[in-house]
C-alpha cells in the first residue's frame, strides 16, 4: 500500500494540484488530462476498485464527484461533464486506488466515446436479460 501513488499524494509525499479536500476525500488535477480541468476524486483510504469498496463509501465518493463536477462547471463554465471510473486492468484501470475521473466538456472538444455505436443482437439481449433478472 505504501507504494500507491495516490496514497502518497494524499500524504503529501508526491505534490498535487488539490482542488477539494474533506476528512475522507481528496480531489486533484490529472497530470495527463483528457481535457481542461480533468480532475480525479479519490477516497483518502486505500481501496483498489469498485468491487472491494464498501457500498456506502462508493456512494459518498459519487457525492463528492458531483460536488467537484459542479465546482468545475461553475468556475470553468463547461457545457457538459463526463465521469469515468475504471476498474481493474481489464476495465482500463492503471492506478489501483479507486478514483473517479471528472472531465469538464465543451462541444467540439477532443474527447471521443471509447466504443463503436452498433445495434445489439436481439437474441443476445434477451438471453442476457433472462440471466441477469432471474
Ligand atoms: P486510470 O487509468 O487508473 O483510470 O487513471 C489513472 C489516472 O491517474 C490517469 O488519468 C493518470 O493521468 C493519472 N495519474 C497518474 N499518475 C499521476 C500523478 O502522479 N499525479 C496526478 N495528478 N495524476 C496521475
Ligand atoms: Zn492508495
Amino acid at each position: 500500500m505504501s507504494e500507491c501513488i495516490f496514497c502518497k499524494i494524499v500524504a503529501g509525499e508526491i505534490p498535487s494540484k488539490k482542488i477539494y479536500e474533506d476528512s475522507e476525500f481528496f480531489a486533484f488535477l490529472d497530470i495527463f488530462p483528457a481535457g481542461r480541468g480533468h480532475t480525479l476524486v479519490i477516497p483518502k483510504a486505500h481501496h483498489e476498485d469498485i468491487h472491494s469498496l464498501p457500498e456506502e463509501l462508493y456512494g459518498s465518493l459519487a457525492k463528492v464527484a458531483k460536488r467537484v463536477a459542479d465546482l468545475l462547471q461553475d468556475k470553468l463554465h463547461s457545457e457538459g461533464t463526463t465521469i469515468f471510473q475504471m476498474n481493474r486492468e481489464s476495465g482500463w484501470q492503471t492506478v489501483f486506488h479507486i478514483h473517479m475521473h471528472v472531465i469538464p466538456r465543451w462541444s467540439g472538444d477532443a474527447l471521443h466515446k471509447p466504443w463503436d455505436i452498433k445495434p445489439a443482437d436481439e437474441a443476445e439481449l434477451a438471453s442476457l436479460h433472462q440471466l441477469l433478472s432471474e
